[in-house]
């Protein structure tokens, strides 16, 4: 068996495994790499492998440096099944619908940079049509239900506990080569144990070869309980300056995160419930509509506070409005009492999000609330560093809206957290490779399962090294 790894090592985008297992080839995830335009196109346009080559494809979930590059894979020749839990197939025909559009909105920016140097223009990496093409190959398959995907190679997800139908891969692959049964585990992206909605992440108990993604492998997070109480501080205290509070937040997963646990509050008492509460984008709008449908991925907590609650609906209630159109979206515009706006993109880069930071940035009552991390040179970074002056639509703007972030809503396991699910194995791996994260961040994780856990054979690759097992 050979394993090469196409992406996400010592970065973390552009997630894509490759295995060689019987003489069929195997693609864990086929991500999109994100970094800048030209550098993004140059290396999603030209895949590492023969498409067509590809047997099948196993998602491990729905996020776009997951997901992003399939209908460029679809386009270029593949074939074989998308293999995924269902809420990630339903999560992915709206997710890589959006994609397309964003990748057509990139290329105009490139072409007309490429104009200027009288140079061609450039098709973009994939159109709507390639993306709804691609939907045509995904196969949902419950977890823990072992699905026979090849010859000599079972499939069982379980639950990664990170976003809606995300999932741990267990491969038991009979190994024809050399006559070995190897059990291979690829973590995907694991989530943090208490979040709301979604189950913790599985426990593991064997494997032979481990693939752990890295993410926060050398950083912990607050804890959970505190992020709710500073929640409700915020919000109580912007509503009694007469304050709005605004909120980045990613289209999916965050957003839904964020209205349970304001829907929490409200149930409690806890913030007021005639406080009128938006979320103001089309994507989270259908997002939400996808947790709707999927309840048999909820935790307990979810299907207690279900039975507890009068609406039936952990995103839906009183106050809670979602505004899908542009004449609802303006017209928040307009609006002069205290109220709660979630909206994307979760780095206030593009979207909706950048009206609502427009038009409330320069009114110290207000709150702008951010909940995720943000990324260098973005305007959500530079809102986090307080820069006294921000530019939103070529226009400069003073910031004297308050400031707060919160930590604690991380989507991802921290340090301790992925120490903890990896000493859930009953004996080390025999190989171990660590991939999606940060490269300090991944060479810190090696040497912490080395030093805490008895791991050996670590191994952090590098872009397109190849293992044999
Ligand atoms: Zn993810």
């Amino acid at each position: 068996m050979q394993i090469q790894f196409h992406g996400a090592v010592r970065t973390v985008t552009g997630s894509q495994h490759l295995l060689t297992i019987n003489g069929k080839r195997i693609l864990l995830d086929c991500g999109l790499y994100q970094g800048s335009r030209k550098e993004s196109y140059r290396r999603n346009q030209n895949l590492p492998f023969n498409a067509s080559s590809i047997d099948k494809l196993i998602l491990s979930h729905a996020h776009i440096d997951h997901s992003g590059n399939i209908p460029n894979l679809v386009k270029s020749g593949f074939k074989g099944d998308i293999i995924c839990t269902y809420p990630t197939r339903d999560l992915c025909a709206i997710m890589l619908r959006d994609s397309a559009k964003i990748q057509s909105y990139d290329i105009q920016f490139l072409n007309k940079k490429r104009a200027r140097n009288n140079l061609p223009p450039i098709m973009p990496l994939y159109d709507m049509q390639d993306a709804v093409e691609s939907l045509k190959q995904f196969v949902g398959i419950g977890y823990n239900r072992p699905y026979q995907i090849l010859p000599g190679v079972e499939l069982t997800f379980y639950d990664a506990g990170h976003i809606l139908g995300s999932a741990i891969t267990a491969l038991n692959i009979k190994d024809e080569e050399t006559h070995q049964d190897i059990r291979l585990v690829f973590s995907g992206d694991l989530g943090r144990p208490d979040r709301p909605i979604l189950n913790d992440p599985s426990p593991i108990d064997s494997a032979d070869v481990l693939i752990i993604e890295s993410t926060y492998g050398n950083r912990e997070h607050a804890h959970l309980d505190e992020a709710s109480d500073k929640l409700e501080r915020i919000i109580n205290e912007t509503c009694k300056r007469g304050g709005k509070v605004i909120v980045p937040a990613f289209a999916v997963g965050r957003t839904q995160e964020l209205v349970y646990r304001i829907h929490q509050l409200v149930e409690a008492r806890d913030i007021s419930p005639d406080l009128p509460i938006y979320v103001d984008s089309p994507l989270a709008i259908d997002a939400t509509s996808i947790y709707r449908l999927h309840p048999e991925a909820y935790d307990e907590e979810v299907a207690q506070f279900l039975l507890d609650s009068h609406t039936g609906d952990p995103f839906g209630f009183y106050m809670m409005q979602y505004t899908r159109s542009t004449v609802q979206s303006k017209e928040l515009n307009h609006l002069r009492q205290p109220a709660v706006i979630i909206s994307a993109s979760g780095m206030a880069e593009a979207g909706r999000i950048l009206h609502h930071l427009k038009n409330n940035i320069e009114d110290p009552r207000n709150t702008i609330l951010i909940v995720g991390w943000q990324a260098p040179h973005t305007l959500g970074r530079r809102i986090v560093d307080r820069e006294p002056e921000v530019k939103i639509f070529g226009e400069t703007y003073q910031l004297k809206a308050q400031v707060a972030t919160i930590n604690g809503f991380s989507a991802h396991a921290d340090r301790s957290e992925l120490l903890d699910w990896a000493g859930g194995l009953k004996t080390p791996p025999k190989h171990t490779y660590i991939v999606h994260g940060e490269e300090e961040s991944s060479l810190a994780f090696a040497k912490a399962l080395h030093t805490n856990l008895d791991f050996n054979n670590v191994a952090v690759p590098k872009l397109g090294e190849s293992f044999t097992i």
